[in-house]
């Protein structure tokens, strides 16, 4: 089947476009995307990208950071003002992927894939999303839930505070090939400590359910305790809770659920 690419001037443009052709997908880093065409995938005959600048933006200075979807892994990893972000950037591919894997791709990729939008999922980061009927904004958590419901939606931004201590942020993940290799699991966490205990914690598993997700038990186990190993040891007790991991080559469902504890345990205690 005949390929044709359009690209637009603007993000509205795209979004409209996505939306009326249904043999249309958006085409960022292509990464994910261009493997299904040289895979032969024939769902779709036409690829939209954009030139608005502003989906490449990154706005970092200040307390409120934005990145545009299009931002890639190397942009990030090339802003120091992003370190605290560096681990779950350099956390994806080799250097050639993640110099074209973007942050809005990698809301869409599916299991084991989606390691940076686990650590958007710590910070309780927002979705912008371009509409055909104009912009719009919905938590991250919400747009992973609902995201097979929308495919032709196009992210144009994701937004979130920048933590206030940057050693509270933590990353981990674990593979069976080092130093790339695909997700047994990942481990994002935001953890502000108020008083030496444990204030409004955000923990996000990415391999442990269709999409990455939010730890809430362990979130409740963790809140106003400290970052002891008896503090933590009811939160580690709960590190399955709420997941679903798929089995797939890497691991099964059984071992991640095994190990997640284990992970959690290092990462908690900053032995990761
Ligand atoms: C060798 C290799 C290793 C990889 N390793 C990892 C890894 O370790 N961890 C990991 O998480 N991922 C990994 N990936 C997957 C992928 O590179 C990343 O998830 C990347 O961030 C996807 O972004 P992209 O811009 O390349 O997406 P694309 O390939 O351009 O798009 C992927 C899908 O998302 C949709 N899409 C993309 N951007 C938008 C947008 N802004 N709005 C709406 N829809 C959009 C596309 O239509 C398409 O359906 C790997 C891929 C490869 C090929």
């Amino acid at each position: 089947m005949p390929l044709s690419v359009r690209t637009t001037e603007t993000l509205a443009e795209a979004a409209a476009l996505l939306a009326t052709e249904r043999a249309a997908r958006f085409l960022a880093g292509g990464t994910l995307l261009m493997r299904a065409v040289n895979e032969g995938d024939v769902s779709f005959s036409l690829l939209v990208r954009t030139r608005d600048p502003n989906f490449v933006r990154m706005r970092t200075a200040g307390g409120r950071i934005e990145l545009g979807a299009g931002v890639t892994m190397a942009r990030i990893l090339a802003a120091r003002e992003l370190a605290f972000l560096h681990a779950p950037a350099r956390a994806i591919g080799g250097p050639a992927v993640r110099s074209m894997a973007t942050v809005g791709g990698n809301l869409f990729a599916e299991h084991p894939y989606g390691d940076f939008a686990a650590a958007l999922l710590a910070l309780d980061a927002r979705v912008q999303l371009a509409t055909g009927f104009g912009p719009r904004e919905i938590p991250l958590e919400e747009f992973l839930r609902g995201r097979d419901r929308h495919p032709r939606a196009l992210v144009s931004a994701v937004v979130f505070e920048r933590p206030s201590d940057p050693a509270a942020f933590r990353f981990h993940k674990m593979t069976r090939t080092r130093p790339k290799g695909a997700a047994v699991l990942s481990i994002a966490a935001h953890l502000p400590l108020s008083g030496g205990r444990i204030t409004g914690a955000r923990v996000a598993y990415g391999a442990m359910g269709k999409t990455p997700i939010r730890a809430r038990a362990v979130e409740r186990a963790l809140e106003g305790r400290p970052l002891s190993p008896e503090g933590i040891a009811p939160a580690v007790a709960v590190a399955a809770e709420g997941t679903d991991p798929p089995t797939d080559s890497l691991a099964s469902a059984w071992y991640r659920r095994r190990v997640i504890g284990v992970v959690l345990r290092r990462l908690l205690l900053g032995e990761g």
